[in-house]
């Protein structure tokens, strides 16, 4: 005991010193004494805990303070910071107590990563928590960097949380984690997320991709070595200081185009893609990127659609990059990425870097436009009308949209989302501007509100002190802010209605003799499928559901389960009511309701997850199902373990989905229908195919007992022509 504890503190000043190390180039003199005040202190109030892994706790601090400093280029508050961000949350350190230690920012940093952790222990919905989160944020954005570290080293050490554990804060991470890291600029991070979310809710996947992309690698380097070498010959001549890499895709990069084109591994994974990085002066950092460009294009011939310069107008994020891809040997595409040493550090550790360069005059802009888009989110968030989940969506949506630009009439420049429109655009210079909005000239020419606006355009809005906002408006803006500032105005006007039904409805009630309470009105809700106590209201108001009608001795009182406990069914068929055998749902103590949800239909040997709904059901999916993972991410404590009982005891059958693709052929139709029906036995429960030009793409719901049962289908089927195609179809989300 005595050797390990020495053992252990050994290790403990090791990895504090390595801290040091990494921090030095942003630590100002004196700057030490404060860390290691810090990490004393946070020593001592972490000295009886340990992680799940066993190891000593404050391991996991250090560890998060080294990812700061290392990994995004944080200073000296910042990483005691992230020394101390679990003593509040998790040992008898109180707020008052850092304060008194070390003052306002860092009390104020440490309350904010507070209150979003110990998001595990509660019961609120996540969703809640993510908007507490980004409210923190909008006060100091060290607290979303920090809270970013954190997550990063817990995905790092996640082998050793329970599976349940794993698959909750993998999706997590995935659903807005990644996305946050990639809106700051911190591409590196959001990379690594992503590959670790999806080691753990894809294991097997997971791993044999990486397997496929190690056997490939001698091969694709050699390839960029080819395509390198004239290239280096030439950047010798220019005479400036260069590095050229061969970047590798990241496996979820591939596993994301595999799924989202329903595309082969093979054809994937030798996209190709290289980075120039050059040591230019600051003045002629721009122009050297612009001779390298014209170097390589001369060399290699360029896709003209998929030049990309971010050199010109930065990313509202401060990415400055130019990309291009060109046909190299072989007929293979390659993207070249060309870009400064400086332009490179703020691509790989975001945000912080800017401070670093802050002297320099194309960061000083990029960093305006930061706290632009900043400026934004607090708007977003501080005018939030609507529920926490719709919130949670929007602004997700926001994170990953690509941009475009447009200029005002005096020439000034706004970055939106693509995709938005000029009412966007309106709602962008002022929300009054936006509510007034009749039309808008592009470029001279009028056009309609709902027009999508193109990189360059010069927009002026019109507008009429008559207009006012109304529902059609929300169907084709695109950003949270118009969005939001349109329901609240027609939310305004909805409350002035609901009042009045408001009234009728406790009148009836109380005449009825009942209470006008939370509980009977959720029950009126859902009676009628409704979103929420505002709308019933205001339909009672508006007449559209009529008071009169409304039975509430009915809906109040008669509230029957609607079938047996411990069945299941396919969801949209409920007369298919089966025993529950075949899955295992919780500790297997209680027999539940379950149903195969229809967006991905689960079969056995599928990985799955149960999902609590609100009826008191468990919905059964996937655990790659792109629904269950935003569910999982949105409400994690409904999440249920589930998995497939043994399967020889399986007599039920399930229905799954087959996309099958390729080129049409004399009797393919019936090649196919035979292997189902004669060779196989299989079910088939609807077929259709479409054909065009020569190639047809077709459906086929067929009736499985289980994954292997689907698997060796799937393979008779690739096997009736080389150019056939069949995948497991899933529903899109939404
Ligand atoms: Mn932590």
């Amino acid at each position: 005991m005595e050797n390990k504890n020495l053992i252990e503190n050994k290790e403990i000043v090791n990895k504090y010193r390595q801290l040091l190390r990494v921090s030095k180039w942003s630590r100002e003199k004196g700057d030490i004494t404060v860390i290691r005040k810090a990490f004393e202190k946070a020593v001592d109030a972490h000295s009886q805990m340990r992680r799940k892994s066993g190891e000593p706790y404050i391991y996991h601090p250090i560890a998060v303070a080294r990812i700061a400093a290392e990994e995004i280029g944080l200073g000296t508050t910042s990483i005691v910071c992230a020394l101390l961000h679990d003593v509040v949350e998790d040992t008898d350190v109180t707020l008052d107590d850092i304060r008194q230690e070390f003052g306002e920012k860092e009390a104020n940093i440490i309350d904010g990563l507070t209150k979003i952790s110990g998001v595990y222990d509660t019961n609120s919905p996540q969703a809640e928590n993510f908007r507490k989160m980004l409210l923190t944020m909008a006060n100091d954005v060290r607290v979303i960097l920090i809270k970013l570290c954190d997550r990063l080293h817990n995905m790092r050490t996640l082998e050793h949380m329970s599976d349940k554990g794993q698959l909750k804060i993998a999706s997590e991470t995935n659903f807005i984690y990644a996305p946050l890291a990639h809106r700051l600029g911190l591409y590196a991070i959001k990379t690594e997320l992503e590959d670790l979310s999806l080691k753990y809710t894809q294991p097997t996947l997971y791993q044999n991709l990486k397997q496929k992309l190690n056997a490939t690698k001698e091969q694709r380097s050699r390839y960029i070595r080819s395509f390198i070498k004239p290239i280096k010959v030439e950047l010798e001549e220019l005479g400036v200081k260069y590095e050229i890499k061969g970047r590798p895709k990241s496996i979820y990069s591939i596993y994301s185009k595999m799924v989202n084109k329903q595309l082969e591994f093979e054809d994937v994974y030798d996209l190709f893609a290289i980075r120039i990085t050059l040591d230019s002066e600051p003045e002629d950092e721009k122009m050297d990127c612009w001779n390298v460009y014209s170097i390589i294009t001369s060399i290699f011939k360029p896709n003209p659609e998929r030049l990309r310069d971010w050199i010109s107008i930065p990313k509202s994020n401060g990415y400055e990059s130019l990309h291009t891809t060109v046909m190299g040997p072989k007929g293979q595409w390659v993207e070249v990425q060309i870009r400064s040493t400086r332009m490179d550090t703020i691509a790989e550790k975001g945000y912080a870097a800017h401070w670093k360069y802050k002297q320099n005059e194309n960061s000083k802009e990029t960093a305006e436009n930061l706290d632009n888009w900043l400026n934004q989110i607090r708007e977003i968030i501080e005018n939030q009308e609507s529920n926490a989940l719709d919130f949670l969506d929007e602004f997700k949506m926001n994170l990953y949209a690509k941009e475009v630009f447009a200029f005002t009439p005096k020439g000034l420049l706004k970055k939106l989302p693509k995709g938005a429109t000029s009412l966007d655009f309106a709602f962008d210079i002022h929300t009054e501007i936006g509510a007034k909005c009749l039309g808008a000239k592009v470029n001279g020419k009028l056009v309609p509100l709902s027009y999508e606006i193109q990189n360059g355009d010069q927009i002026e809005i019109l507008t009429s002190a008559k207009q006012k906002p109304n529902k059609d408006w929300l169907s084709f803006v695109k950003t949270s802010k118009a969005k939001n500032k349109i329901k609240q105005s027609l939310k305004d006007d909805k409350r002035i209605v609901a009042s009045i039904g408001k009234e009728a409805l406790e009148r009836k009630m109380k005449n009825a003799g009942f209470e006008y309470n939370t509980q009977n009105l959720n029950k009126l809700v859902q009676f009628f499928n409704l979103e929420d106590e505002l709308e019933l209201n205001f339909r009672i108001g508006s007449g559209t559901l009529d008071k009169e009608k409304i039975k509430l001795q009915k809906i109040l009182i008669e509230t029957k389960s609607k079938h047996k406990p411990g069945t299941r069914r396919q969801e949209n068929s409920p007369s298919d009511i089966k025993s529950s055998k075949e899955l295992i749902i919780g500790d297997a103590s209680i027999n539940f309701d379950y149903l195969l949800s229809n967006c991905c239909n689960p079969i056995p040997g599928d990985q799955v997850v149960g999902f609590i709904t609100v009826g008191g059901e468990v919905k059964i999916h996937q655990t790659n199902c792109k629904n269950a993972q935003n569910l999982m991410s949105k409400y994690g404590y409904r999440i249920i373990k589930a998995r497939w009982a043994n399967q020889e005891n399986i007599e039920e059958t399930f229905e799954a989905t087959l996309k099958i693709s390729g080129i049409d052929s004399l009797g393919l139709v019936s090649k196919v229908t035979d292997i189902i029906s004669k060779q196989l036995k299989v079910n088939m429960k609807s077929i259709s195919f479409e054909s065009l030009d020569g190639t047809f793409i077709g459906n086929l719901k067929v009736i499985v007992s289980d994954k292997a049962h689907l698997e060796q289908l799937m393979k008779e089927l690739s096997s009736i022509d080389q150019y056939l195609k069949v995948s497991r179809a899933a529903l899109e989300l939404e």
